[in-house]
C-alpha cells in the first residue's frame, strides 16, 4: 500500500514530543536536539559549528528532517552548557519562545531560477518573524505546519495547516488544513491573513489537547465571516494529491544534491564550506546549494547525489538499530544494500523500522516496513508499485 501519513489521534493525545534546544527528546542513545532554519537559508558557518558540536561521536552527521529541519542525536543528557551555547550560536534558534513552532517549509528554489510564479524569500522571512512576534503563537503544537509555495507546486502536497500559493506575482491564496479552497490575497497581505488564521486555530484549539492540526477542529477557520472566498483552479490547477519529481543537479548557476540517508556528514559540510557560504534545507533530504552548479564535480565526489538517477534521489530510512530501540532492523544498513539495485520509480521510498513510521513523507511513497532482508524489500516495492500505477 502506498500511505499518506498522519498522526492519529492516539498519537496526538500522546503529547508533543517535538524537540528543540529548550526541550531537547531524551532517546537511549542521548538528547536529541532539532533546529529549523524555517524556510530559509542555512549559513555554512553554522554548519560547521554543528559539525563540531558531534565530532566527537563515533559515526557523527547532521540529519536532515522531512520538514526541512537539522537534527543531532547522541547529545549529552542534559545538554552541557558548552554544548547548548554553541548550537544557540549558529543562530538558528533566534526565539526560544517560539522555536518549537517555527515549523516552515517554503519552495527550496524560490528566487533563484525564476520557476515560480513570484519569489517567495521575503514573505517566508516575514511569516517567520510575524509568528515569533505574536505571544500567543508559542501555543502552536511542534507539528502544526506552514507550507509557502511560489506557485510552482512543489510544497503545496505536503501536509500543512496553513498554505500561501502564489497564484501570480503579486497574489495567492491561503489554505488552510486539507480544504482545496481559501481565501485569495495580495503577496502584501498573506503573512497577517496567516497570522490571523494561527491565532484563531490556537483560541479554538485551545480547550481541547487533541486538536493539533486544523483539521482536527470541529469546523473550518472562518476569520469571523465567510470561510471561503476562492475556488480551487484559483490556485492554477496544481495538485495536492501525489508526488512531483524534485530537481537534482545543475539549476542555473545553483545546485540541488540530495544527502543520502538524510545524514550531512562531516565530509560533506568540508565540501560545502569550500563551495557556497549558505544552502537551503529542502523537505526531501536536500540541499539548494547556492551558486553551487560550477562545483557539482567536486559535490558528487564528496557523496552527494547529484542527478535523478541516482536511488539516493528517493529512497530515505528511519534511524532504525543501532540507535533506536524500537527496531528489529538496522535500517540505514538494509537501505545502503538496497540502493544499488533500487528500480527506478517515481515514488519516494521509506524503509522503517517499526509502525511509527518515523520521517515519513507528507505525500504518497513506497512503505517498506521492517523487511527483514534486501530481497524482501525489493518485493515489497515491486508489490506496491505495480499497485499505484
Ligand atoms: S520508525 Fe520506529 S524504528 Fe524507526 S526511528 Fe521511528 S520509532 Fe525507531
Amino acid at each position: 500500500m502506498c500511505r499518506v501519513t498522519a498522526p492519529s489521534s492516539r498519537e496526538r493525545r500522546a503529547g508533543d514530543a517535538c524537540p528543540g534546544l529548550q526541550r531537547p527528546f531524551a532517546a537511549a542513545d542521548g538528547s536529541i536536539v532539532r533546529l529549523r532554519p524555517a524556510g530559509q537559508p542555512v549559513a555554512v558557518e553554522a554548519l560547521i559549528t554543528l559539525r563540531e558540536v558531534i565530532a566527537a561521536q563515533p559515526d557523527p552527521a547532521i540529519q536532515l528532517t522531512s520538514r526541512g529541519a537539522l537534527q543531532l542525536r547522541g547529545l549529552p543528557d542534559p545538554l552541557t552548557p558548552r554544548v547548548h551555547d554553541a548550537i544557540r550560536a549558529t543562530g538558528l534558534v533566534p526565539s526560544p519562545t517560539h522555536e518549537l513552532v517555527r515549523n516552515v517549509v517554503a519552495s527550496p528554489l524560490s528566487g533563484l531560477d525564476g520557476a515560480g510564479r513570484c519569489d517567495v524569500r521575503p514573505v517566508v522571512a516575514d511569516l517567520d518573524q510575524a509568528v515569533c512576534a505574536d505571544p500567543r503563537l508559542s501555543r502552536l503544537g511542534g507539528r502544526f505546519l506552514f507550507v509557502v509555495d511560489d506557485g510552482r507546486g512543489d510544497v503545496v502536497d505536503l501536509s500543512s495547516d496553513l498554505a500561501f500559493v502564489a497564484t501570480g506575482p503579486d497574489r495567492g491564496v491561503v489554505l488552510a488544513g486539507s480544504h482545496d479552497d481559501g481565501w485569495e490575497v495580495s503577496l502584501d497581505g498573506a503573512v497577517d491573513l496567516i497570522v490571523r488564521l494561527a491565532v484563531e486555530f490556537v483560541e479554538r484549539a485551545a480547550d481541547d489537547e487533541s486538536v493539533w492540526h486544523v483539521d482536527d477542529l470541529d469546523d473550518p477557520l472562518t476569520l469571523g465571516g465567510p470561510a471561503y472566498t476562492a475556488r480551487p483552479d484559483r490556485i492554477g490547477g496544481m495538485s495536492r494529491a501525489g508526488a512531483l519529481p524534485h530537481p537534482l543537479g545543475a539549476v542555473g548557476q545553483h545546485a540541488v544534491v540530495a544527502v543520502p540517508l538524510g545524514l550531512l556528514r562531516p565530509h560533506h559540510v568540508a565540501a560545502l564550506a569550500r563551495t557556497t557560504d549558505a544552502v537551503r534545507v529542502t523537505p526531501w533530504r536536500s540541499l539548494v546549494v547556492e551558486d553551487g552548479a560550477a562545483a557539482l564535480p567536486e559535490l558528487e565526489a564528496a557523496g552527494f547525489a547529484t542527478h535523478s538517477g541516482s536511488p539516493w534521489h528517493r529512497l530515505h530510512a528511519c534511524t532504525g538499530l543501532p540507535g533506536c530501540s524500537r527496531s528489529a532492523v538496522d535500517t540505514r544498513a538494509l537501505a545502503r544494500d538496497l540502493a544499488p539495485v533500487l528500480p527506478a520509480g517515481r515514488l519516494p521510498v521509506h524503509v522503517s523500522g517499526c509502525e511509527r513510521r518515523c520521517g515519513t513523507p507528507s505525500t504518497a511513497y513506497l512503505d517498506v516496513l521492517a523487511p527483514r532482508s534486501t530481497e524482501e524489500a525489493l518485493s515489497t516495492i515491486a508489490e506496491q508499485e505495480s499497485s499505484w500505477t
